[in-house]
Formats: structure tokens, sequence, C-alpha cells
């Protein structure tokens, strides 16, 4: 999104003056048509993939970040749309970063009361035993110290659907957003992780056996870039935490330098981001379907599936800290 047009042109839409050009589509916007349009694509994503049913109890990842915040204002705004359709529920991780997570926690609980919005507060301390500061702490000069994002992204995630599940959710709905599903599938590529690819293929049916763990996610953002929900999010006049976490500053990460990648060759070739979604989209649905038979254990400590492991990735972790 170039906030700035190359030539001054009248908005696409609806012919008055704009000030926004769309490079990957080729329009020139209106604030008011840019606005219109998001709101629409998320609604078209959600029908395109059939993301919800009318009877479905949402519940939303919530952290108070831009991402999350625009989608959770949107799914309020749907849910007004959507006659008999159930509350929605907000649930919100606090990995225990000092300084960062803690105020976006405030603004998270602000957004809920303003939209008498339920809302739940999980935190690393009270369901692992430690939080992320101290894992980290307790694990960085070690030989197999991993990197927060490590630690941290396979805690919250068992959190989230444990929880999404405990509330009686029958869809939990996660802010990711383009930029989000073109980052993380070209990281994997590098790291050939043909696997991994096919278990996040998003519109995945488990097997029976295996649903009865998971709750069903959705990822209504998943067709629109980073910047774009910056630009509607900051337009609404909603207030959200604007920081990034600083442990994405600190480890050595290579998201760091995909997303660079990509922001960079995004200004060549704008439908970059697109291109790596419907990649992504097709490559894991093959590999899913090809690979959905293998047999599974059940992990030792908790009764989750494993792979082929004795213990689950989360147990494993907990067991490195333990030790
Ligand atoms: S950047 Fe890494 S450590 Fe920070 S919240 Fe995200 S996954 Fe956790
Ligand atoms: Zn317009
Ligand atoms: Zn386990």
């Amino acid at each position: 999104m170039n906030h700035q047009s190359p030539i001054r042109k009248n908005c696409t839409l609806c012919g008055k003056s704009s000030n926004l050009y769309r490079q990957h589509s080729g329009q020139f916007l209106c604030n008011d048509c840019f606005i219109k349009s998001i709101e629409k694509i998320i609604n078209r994503t959600i029908s395109k993939y059939n993301m919800l049913n009318p009877d479905d109890l949402i519940v939303i990842g919530f952290s108070g970040g831009k991402d999350s915040t625009a989608l959770l204002y949107n799914l309020i705004r749907i849910q007004q749309e959507t006659y008999n359709s159930k509350d929605l529920i907000a649930l919100t991780i606090d990995e225990g970063i000092e300084g960062y997570r803690d105020q976006s926690i405030n603004i998270a609980k602000e957004f809920c009361k303003k939209f008498a919005i339920e809302h739940h507060i999980i935190s690393f301390k009270h369901e692992f035993g430690l939080t992320l500061n101290e894992i980290v702490n307790q694990k960085n000069s070690s030989d197999d110290y991993m990197y927060a994002c490590n630690y941290c992204a396979t805690i919250r995630r068992r959190l989230l659907n444990d929880y999404a599940k405990e509330l009686g959710g029958s869809k939990l709905a996660l802010g990711h957003n383009l930029t989000d599903f073109a980052e993380t599938f070209l990281m994997n590529i590098l790291y050939k992780r043909v696997e991994l690819i096919g278990n996040q293929y998003p519109f995945r049916k488990e097997q029976k056996v295996l649903s009865k763990f998971f709750i069903n996610k959705i990822f209504p953002l998943m067709r629109l870039p980073e910047d774009e929900l910056e630009l509607y999010i900051n337009l609404k006049n909603i207030h959200y935490y604007p920081k990034h976490c600083p442990y994405r500053e600190k480890d050595p990460i290579l998201r760091k330098r995909v997303l660079k990648f990509i922001q960079e060759t995004k200004n060549m070739s704008p439908e970059i981001e697109f291109n790596l979604l419907n990649c992504f989209l097709e490559l894991s649905e093959l590999i899913y379907y090809k690979k959905k038979e293998t047999p599974y254990r059940l992990c030792k400590k908790c009764g989750y599936p494993s792979g082929s492991n004795e213990l689950c990735r989360y147990c494993t972790l907990k067991a490195t800290v333990e030790n």
C-alpha cells in the first residue's frame, strides 16, 4: 500500500478525490472506500472458506495488538449483523513479558470493557509454572536454549487451544495476516519443513480421533497485508497496543530477515505476498492429505497426540525447563 499515489487520481470506487494507492490491485482509494474494502475482504474471506456458521461460539485470541484488535472489532461488526449469533469471547495469553504484555493486556481489558465482551486472561506462570522471562533467564546460557519465540509459541498454542475448548468454543479465531502467512511459509521452505507445512493446512478436517483434542482455527485476516491492517485501524481510530515484542528484536531469528526480504521484494512485485499465500494453501493441502493417515502416538505425560515421539512438544519443552 502506498499512502501517496504516483499520480493523483480519483477514487476507483466512488470517484471522489483519492489519497491512497493500492499497488497490488492498481486501485486509487479515498479513506472511506479503503475502510469499506478492508471490511469487505474480511467478509469475503470468511464466506469463501466457510469459516463461520451462525451457531458457532467464537473464541478470539486477543492480545490488544493491531491484528487481533482489528479481528475482534470486525467479528463484533459481523456478529451485530448476524441474527441470533452467540456472544463472542476474548482470550488473552499472558506470557509474562515485562514491560510489554502487561501494557498490551491493559489495552485489551479496556477494549473488552468498552464493547462488553467476555474476557479471560490465562498466564504462563499459572499454567506452565514460569513466565517467559523466567524461562529465558533460566535457559539462555544452557546448550539446549532455543530462543524465546520457540518456548513462547509452543506454550501459547497449547493454552489457546485448551482454554478455547474449555470455554465451550467451536472456533478459535486468530489474527494472523497475509504477511504472517507469507513469512512463515517462506521460512518453512528455507528450513525444508515439509511435514510442518502440511500440518499448517488451515482448512484441515482432523481425523475424528484428533478433533477431540484440537479446536478448529480460523484466520479471517489471512488475505490482508500487515501494512493495510495498520492503516485501517489507524483510520478507524481504534485504540491498540502498537509496540513489538522485545524478544523479536533480541533473538537472532531468521523470521526478521525473511520479513525484511518480503517487504523489500514487494516494492518491486506487489503480488508477492499473495503468491506465497496461494502457494502455501495449495502445497499444504497436498501434503496434509498425503500424510493424513499416518499413525500417531499419544504423549505419555498429557495424552495429547505426539506424532512419532513419546512426549508431545509441550511436555518435551516442560521437561527441558524442569531439568
Ligand atoms: S515475538 Fe516471540 S517471544 Fe514475543 S510474543 Fe511473539 S512468539 Fe512470543
Ligand atoms: Zn472512494
Ligand atoms: Zn504432552
